[in-house]
């Protein structure tokens, strides 16, 4: 039988397999080896303060800088990474990048107050998560509170008593913690109430339609007002128009991220925004 054949078992099915699924076949082997080729990357995203425009952090967003197919987008390959069990390779990497990345900025003597990651699922519910983030906040010599994780909601409701344990602990050491894209998924709010976060990111498709949906803005008004009632702080995401930041700015939220005031951008790139001129890069490399 076919299947039993071997290694070279895909040759024989590929010209059945049609091109999406060889197409497929190829991308999971080639992101298999992406990270130790070093093809993958980070951009940065950063997150001001509504009120006065002070920066308050970058999101660290993946990229994977494929040798034909140009830059890939996480969408494009996170769920992927998930089903073929390397997403946990990925986060670790992503993670001690963004951590290596800020320290070099501490020693260029920029200041950036703090990086976030994303962290997946897996990655969440993982056993030793917070020892391994102790240890690589340790290793490039920062205060575990310039680090923030970022978890979304459907993540942390998958298993809510594993997330909770691990929630815990990461605040334990002195991480921040910020729930993303919320309003999305099916928190409950009882949970969210035990659950040691910082902040919750209102989701960019609620954002998207402040000025044009009625229900959009009274769905924003009230993740800010709950936000409030925890003592929580709210970051909006995908804030795209100056009509976007006005109405936020006016109804309350403290901090905003979006194409209005910037994209995710390459490291080489964001001297203009954190400052002009400066070493950003920790080879000499000056922009401006
Ligand atoms: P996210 O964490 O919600 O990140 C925000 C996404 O919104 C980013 O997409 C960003 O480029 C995009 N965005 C920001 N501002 C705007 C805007 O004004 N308008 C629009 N239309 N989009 C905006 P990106 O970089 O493609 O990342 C997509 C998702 O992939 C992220 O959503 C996150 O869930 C996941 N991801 C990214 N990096 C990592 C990573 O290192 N590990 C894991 N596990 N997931 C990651
Ligand atoms: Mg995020
Ligand atoms: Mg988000
Ligand atoms: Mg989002």
């Amino acid at each position: 039988e076919a299947k039993n054949s071997g290694r070279n078992t895909w040759r024989f099915f590929a010209p059945q397999l049609g091109e999406a699924a060889s197409r497929r076949l190829l991308l999971e082997g080639a992101l298999r080896q992406a990270a130790g080729k070093g093809e993958l990357l980070l951009h940065y995203q950063p997150q001001y303060e509504l009120a006065d425009g002070r920066l308050v952090g970058l999101e660290a967003l993946v990229r994977w800088q494929h040798p034909e197919q140009g830059l890939v987008p996480p969408a494009m390959f996170i769920g992927i990474a998930e089903e073929i069990g390397i997403i946990e390779q990925i986060d670790a990497w992503v993670l001690d990048e963004a951590c290596r990345q800020l320290a070099a900025w501490d020693r260029s003597g920029l200041r950036v107050p703090r990086v976030s990651v994303n962290l997946s699922a897996l990655e969440l519910e993982s056993a030793g998560l917070v020892d391994r983030v102790g240890a690589v906040v340790a290793n490039h010599g920062l205060g575990a509170d310039r680090l923030e994780l970022e978890v979304t909601e459907s993540v942390i409701m998958r298993d809510p008593a594993t997330a909770e344990h691990a929630l815990a602990g990461l605040k334990a050491l002195g991480v921040q913690l910020a729930v993303d894209d919320f309003g999305t998924g099916y928190s409950s709010l009882a949970y969210l109430k035990r659950l040691p976060i910082d902040r919750l990111k209102i989701d960019r498709s609620f954002v998207q339609d402040i000025g044009s949906s009625a229900s959009d803005e009274s769905i924003v008004r009230a993740i800010i007002a709950l936000a409030d009632s925890l003592g929580l702080e709210t970051v909006a995401e995908g804030v795209e128009t100056a009509e976007h930041a006005a109405f936020l700015r006016a109804e309350g939220c403290r901090m905003g991220q979006g194409y209005l005031f910037a994209r995710p951008l390459p490291v080489d790139e964001l001297a203009a925004l954190l400052g002009g001129g400066a070493e950003l890069a920790d080879g000499a490399q000056t922009v401006g």
